[in-house]
């Protein structure tokens, strides 16, 4: 089996003859300022979204009704579950050919997302050491 080439690290091979952890450890660091770039970017979005009067009267009924926010939520997962269904009764591999479409068109926002859903699985404690300096076990 292929390992990691980072002297000691006995894990998996990953990618680019790192493993996982190494590999984004470096990702990270090389993309660090076009990774926070592109999350600021996105909560601007958010924030724009949220301040848009009809949405924001939406959001209040939203979070200070219950039965409102249940009746939503379910409303949204029936409309996803169809959507899905129905992708899949059209194609089985919908969706490893849309993510590799994704990745395809954009391949720093892929690595971007790879990256963010890999450091959310980490605890605080192995996110600052990541971020700091060596990573061992
Ligand atoms: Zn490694």
């Amino acid at each position: 089996m292929k390992m990691c080439s980072v002297p000691n690290c006995n894990r998996k091979h990953y990618a680019k003859g790192l493993c996982k952890n190494h590999y984004h450890k470096i990702f990270y660091e090389k993309n660090k300022e076009k990774i926070k770039e592109y999350y600021r970017n996105l909560n601007k979005k958010r924030t724009k979204k949220w301040k848009d009067e009809r949405n924001l009267k939406k959001r209040v009924k939203y979070w200070t009704d219950e039965k409102f926010r249940e009746k939503r939520k379910e409303q949204q997962r029936e409309c996803s579950k169809r959507y899905v269904r129905k992708k899949y009764k059209e194609n089985p591999n919908w969706n490893k050919e849309r993510q590799r479409e994704y990745r395809r068109k954009h391949p720093e926002m892929f690595n971007f997302i790879m990256c963010r859903s890999y450091f959310r699985k980490l605890t605080p404690k192995q996110k600052k050491e990541l971020i700091k300096g060596d990573v061992n076990g």
